[in-house]
C-alpha cells in the first residue's frame, strides 16, 4: 500500500474541493502573518512586563506553534530560533554566573532560541506525522484495499465532487458483477482474485475517459459511474465493457477468465449523493445473471413488485404463527362410484393488510427460500389433523398435500410426515403427496428418495400438473409415484380438438398400463366431465363438482356424497 504516495485520495483531493492553489496561497500569507504578529506581541508584552520572570516570555510559543502546524519542521525550527532571538535578551533565564564565562543574557538568549527552535521542530514533526495518519486512515476509508480502487465510499466521494463541480450532467452508474468470483476464490484465493479484479479494474480504467470514476464495491463488484449521452447508456457502454471483461485477462501474473453480468442504472441530471443508484445498479445486475442476460436496466416497477414478494416473504413466520395461513379443501370425485373419495389441501392466505391472497401470489416466492419446509410443516399438519377429524366422522376421504422441490432436498419430509401420521393415527393411504411435474424434472433422482420411502410405509406419492412439463411417460416409469394428474389446459381444450383428446386417450392407456391412477383436474363443465368418463380416468376435479371450500363446508358436500344423495347425478352425461 501506498499510504503516502497515493494519487487518490490522498489530503491534496482537499485542497481542490475547498479552493484550489489561490486559496492555498491566501492560507501561507495568512499563517506568515499571524506568526509575525504573534511573535511581535509576544517582544512587546515581554519588554513592558520587564522581562524575566514574566509569564508573558510564553506567548513566543504560540507562533511556534502555528508554523510547526502550517509549515512542518522548518516552519517551528526557524520560528523557535526567531522567538527565541526576540525575547530571549530581554526574558533573562534565571542562571548562575559564577560558572560562565560569557554574560548571563547571552545564555538566556541562546539557550530560549534553541530551546524554542527544538520545540518548534518537535512540533512540526508530531503534525506531519499526525497528518501523514490522518492520511492513511483517510486510505482504508475511501480505498478497497485489495485492488486500490476506491471503495463504495470513495466513489461516492468522488462523484460527489462531480457533482459539486458540474451539476446538471446526466450520469450513468453501471455494476460490473463478476459472476464467476465464486470460481475465482477456489482457484487463486483472496489474494489472487482481487489480483484478478484489480487488473480488471485497471483495464476499465485504460479503456473509459477520464471523467470516469472506477472503483469497487463488493468483493465480486465493480462500479462505473460516468456521464453520457443517451445512447451511450442504451448502446455503446454495455457492450464495450462486455468485451472487456468477457475477455481473458492478466491480473497481475494470474491468468483467468472473468464473466460478467452488468447492471445499468441511469441518475436523473438534478441527483444528489445518495446510495440509491449504487444499490440500484447492483439490483439490476444480480438480475442480469439471475437471467443469464448480459445487461440489464434498473425498471422500478419490477423492482417494487420484487420488494413487495420479499416484504409478504418476511411477514410469512408471523404469518403462520397467528395462523393467516389456512388451507381449503376441494373434493375429488371418483368416477366409478360418484362419491367424493378425498380432498386437495390448498392454501390460502387471509393478509390483514392485502386480503385473501391466492397460493400463487406467495408459494412461487417461499418455494425460493427455505421457509417452504415451514409452510409445507404447516399445511400437513392441519391437512393430516382435519382428514383424521372426518374419518372420526365416518368420512374416509383421503386428502392430497401440494409439496414442492425444496421439500424433496432439505431432507426433513420423511420424518416430519412419518411422526404427523404417528402421532394422529390416521392411515398412510390416506395421506398423497402432489408435486408438480415442472419440480419433479428439476429434482436430482437421489432426492427422490425420500418419496419411495414414504411410498413403502403406504403413503400415495402424486405427479401434479402432469401436460405442462415435458416429461415423458417413459421418464415417469421410473419415479416412484401411484397418481397422474392432468394439467387443466391439457383437458379444457380436449372436447373441441380432436387431435389433443386423441394426445390424451393415449396417453391415460399408458398411465393405466404402469398401473398408475389418473385424475383430471380443471374440469368446469359436464362435457369435460363426460369424456373423461369415456376415457376411463378415475377421479375428477373441477368447478363443475365443486370449488375449493373451507373445512366446514366441505364436511355438508362429503356427507351428502357418502349418502348417496351426492353429485352422482352430476357424472351423468346427459347433464
Ligand atoms: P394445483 O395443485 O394444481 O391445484 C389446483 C388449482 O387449480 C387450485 O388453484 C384450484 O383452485 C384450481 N382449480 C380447481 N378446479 C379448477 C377449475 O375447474 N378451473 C380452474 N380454472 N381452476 C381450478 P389454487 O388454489 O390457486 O392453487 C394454485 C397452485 O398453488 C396449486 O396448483 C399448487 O401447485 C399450489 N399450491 C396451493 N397450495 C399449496 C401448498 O400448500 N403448498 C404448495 N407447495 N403449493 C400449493
Ligand atoms: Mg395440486
Ligand atoms: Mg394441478
Amino acid at each position: 500500500m501506498a499510504a503516502g504516495g497515493h494519487g487518490w485520495p490522498g489530503t491534496g483531493q482537499r485542497s481542490v474541493r475547498y479552493g484550489g492553489l489561490e486559496s492555498l496561497t491566501r492560507k501561507r500569507v495568512t499563517s506568515f502573518l499571524l506568526i509575525a504578529l504573534g511573535l511581535a506581541v509576544a517582544v512587546v508584552l515581554v519588554v513592558r512586563d520587564g522581562g524575566t520572570p514574566s509569564a508573558y516570555a510564553h506567548f513566543a510559543y504560540a507562533p511556534v506553534a502555528l508554523a510547526a502546524f502550517r509549515f512542518r519542521g522548518l516552519g517551528g525550527f526557524v520560528t523557535g530560533l526567531l522567538g527565541g532571538a526576540a525575547v530571549g535578551p530581554v526574558a533573562e533565564l534565571v542562571v548562575s554566573g559564577t560558572m560562565l564565562t560569557v554574560p548571563a543574557q547571552y545564555v538566556s538568549w541562546s539557550v530560549r532560541a534553541s530551546w524554542m527552535a527544538v520545540i518548534g521542530v518537535t512540533l512540526g514533526h508530531l503534525f506531519e506525522h499526525a497528518r501523514r495518519q490522518a492520511g492513511i486512515l483517510d486510505w482504508y476509508r475511501f480505498t478497497d484495499r485489495g485492488t486500490e480502487l476506491p471503495n463504495l465510499v470513495g466513489v461516492r466521494r468522488q462523484l460527489a465532487l462531480r457533482l459539486e463541480e458540474a451539476p446538471g450532467v446526466e450520469r450513468i452508474v453501471v455494476v460490473v458483477k463478476i459472476t464467476n468470483y465464486d470460481h475465482l476464490l477456489a482457484t487463486f484465493g483472496y489474494e489472487g482474485s482481487d489480483q484478478v479484479v484489480r487488473g480488471l479494474g485497471q483495464q476499465l480504467r485504460v479503456k473509459l475517459p477520464a471523467e470516469a470514476i472506477v472503483g469497487r464495491t463488493g468483493n465480486d463488484e465493480l462500479v462505473v459511474v460516468e456521464p453520457v449521452g443517451p445512447e451511450i447508456a442504451t448502446t455503446q457502454l454495455p457492450p464495450v465493457l462486455r468485451e472487456l471483461t468477457g475477455s481473458s485477462l492478466y491480473g497481475g501474473h494470474i491468468h483467468a477468465y472473468v464473466e460478467t453480468a452488468l447492471g445499468v442504472m441511469r441518475m436523473r441530471a438534478d441527483a444528489v449523493d445518495s446510495e440509491a443508484p449504487f444499490v440500484q445498479a447492483a439490483v439490476a445486475a444480480a438480475r442480469a445473471h439471475e437471467e443469464g442476460a448480459g445487461v440489464a436496466y434498473y425498471e422500478e416497477e419490477r423492482e417494487q413488485v420484487r420488494r413487495d414478494g420479499i416484504h409478504l416473504l418476511s411477514e410469512l413466520p408471523g404469518a403462520l404463527e397467528r395462523e393467516e395461513i389456512v388451507l381449503v379443501y376441494q373434493p375429488k370425485l371418483c368416477l366409478q362410484t360418484g362419491r367424493f373419495v378425498g380432498v386437495e389441501a390448498l392454501a390460502r392466505w387471509q393478509h390483514p393488510v392485502r386480503g385473501w391472497l391466492a397460493p400463487g401470489a406467495f408459494i412461487p416466492l417461499v418455494e425460493q427460500t427455505g421457509m417452504i419446509g415451514a409452510l409445507t410443516a404447516h399445511v400437513l399438519e392441519r391437512a393430516i389433523r382435519q382428514t383424521r377429524l372426518w374419518h372420526d366422522q365416518g368420512l374416509a376421504v383421503s386428502v392430497s398435500v401440494n409439496i414442492s422441490t425444496r421439500n424433496l432436498t432439505s431432507g426433513s419430509l420423511l420424518q416430519h410426515i412419518t411422526d404427523l401420521l404417528e402421532e394422529t393415527g390416521l392411515a398412510p393411504e390416506a395421506l398423497e403427496l402432489e408435486i408438480t411435474e415442472t419440480a419433479l424434472m428439476d429434482v436430482y433422482r437421489a432426492h427422490l428418495d425420500q418419496l419411495a420411502r414414504l411410498r413403502e410405509q403406504g403413503v400415495r406419492v402424486a405427479i401434479d400438473d402432469f401436460g405442462t412439463g415435458y416429461a415423458s411417460l417413459a421418464y415417469v416409469r421410473d419415479l416412484p409415484l401411484d397418481t397422474l394428474k392432468l394439467d387443466k389446459s391439457f383437458i379444457r381444450s380436449a372436447p373441441e380438438q380432436r387431435r389433443e383428446r386423441q394426445i390424451l386417450r393415449r396417453m391415460i392407456d399408458m398411465a393405466k398400463d404402469l398401473d398408475l391412477q389418473v385424475v383430471g383436474e380443471g374440469v368446469e363443465d359436464a362435457e369435460t366431465l363426460a369424456l373423461l368418463m369415456e376415457l376411463g380416468v378415475d377421479q375428477a376435479q373441477g368447478y363443475h363438482m365443486a370449488y375449493p371450500l373451507a373445512a366446514d363446508d366441505v364436511r355438508p358436500l362429503l356427507l351428502q356424497s357418502w349418502s348417496g344423495s351426492g353429485p352422482a347425478q352430476r357424472i351423468s352425461p346427459s347433464t
